[in-house]
């Protein structure tokens, strides 16, 4: 692991020294490229943090020195509470990750953003568990991790390294009896500000799928409407996040209405979805159950 004193390899650090470099961060192009920046401040090491199963915020406390902030991560998985061998490895292989990815981009040129890192991490994190399970007579799984080691961030904007402050919340609701379905959206214009009612709209469906993905679609020209050019839509459906992925696999009922999600997704600069918990769409799943109840359809104005 790299350490404070140990990271002569940096350019912020030889810039130090007199030897002549460019000290700006290759992947984002601000701040001198030091080992704390690497591992917590850059754009990419926040993202990566944020949307990995540990959903760190790695610039939380900005005058704490980077061997302290990892050695109090290390003895928070390592305690009795709050800690996991899992959640241990999986910090290690994110630490491991960056430093996989920022010399790839420094000496490869290849440029890797959020998603890649976080594959790379899953992937390390593979070779731990089977490295223990091979190497354990036991051979338990050490892999009980809270979360399931999955992340769904798509990405489909002009900008794919950067996540948008606006976020956009969508639920759809379905009664598999009547087909009668609703769909709700809410917004927040930055993460410390509350949720708002959006919209939402009423109708019949075939799937549970279908109406979140029609739901996605009119929250998304509703945002367009309101002037919004940066979003990150939230949803609990990992269905509609990995069809958005990956068009191959949307069934052909949807496969339209999937092709004009995209569509529309790329005239947006930043245009992020992001499988979340049920938890965190509370409020869109209300106005989804609101409208298909009652039969309404109606849109605010920001
Ligand atoms: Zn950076």
């Amino acid at each position: 692991m790299v350490s404070d004193e140990d990271a002569s390899f940096f350019k912020g650090n030889l810039e130090r020294r007199g030897i002549d470099t460019n000290p700006s961060c290759d992947y984002c192009g601000s701040e001198s490229e030091d080992s704390q920046h690497l591992f917590r401040f850059c754009n990419l090491a926040k993202l990566v943090w944020m949307y990995s199963p540990l959903q760190i915020c790695s610039n939380d406390v900005e005058t704490v020195s980077l061997k302290k902030w990892i050695q109090s991560y290390i003895l928070l998985f390592n305690s009795k509470d709050g800690g996991s061998e899992a959640k241990l490895d999986a910090f290690i292989s994110i630490l491991w990750s960056l430093w996989v990815t920022r010399n790839e981009r420094v000496f490869r040129n290849e440029s890797k953003h959020v998603r890649a890192v976080l594959l790379t991490m899953d992937r390390m994190l593979g070779m731990a568990k089977h490295f223990k399970e091979c190497t354990l007579a036991t051979g338990k799984s050490m892999m009980n991790i809270c979360k399931p080691l999955g992340f769904d961030l798509v990405q489909l904007g002009a900008v794919r390294n950067q996540v948008a402050d606006f976020i956009l919340q969508i639920d759809g609701s379905w009664e598999k009896k009547t087909r009668k379905s609703g769909g709700g959206w809410a917004f927040k214009e930055h993460s410390n500000a509350r949720y708002r009612e959006g919209g939402g709209c009423y109708g019949s469906a075939l799937s549970a799928t279908q109406v979140e993905t029609e739901v996605c679609l009119k929250a998304m020209e509703w945002a367009e409407k309101q002037g919004k050019r940066e979003i990150l839509v939230i949803t609990d459906s990992s269905v509609l996040v990995s069809t958005l992925d990956n068009i191959e696999i949307a069934d052909i009922s949807m496969f339209w209405m999937v092709s004009r999600i995209r569509r529309l997704a790329t005239t947006f600069n930043i245009c992020s979805f992001l499988k979340v918990d049920r938890g965190q769409v509370q409020e869109a799943h209300e106005i989804a159950n609101k409208c298909r109840k009652n039969g309404v359809t109606f849109n605010s104005v920001i």
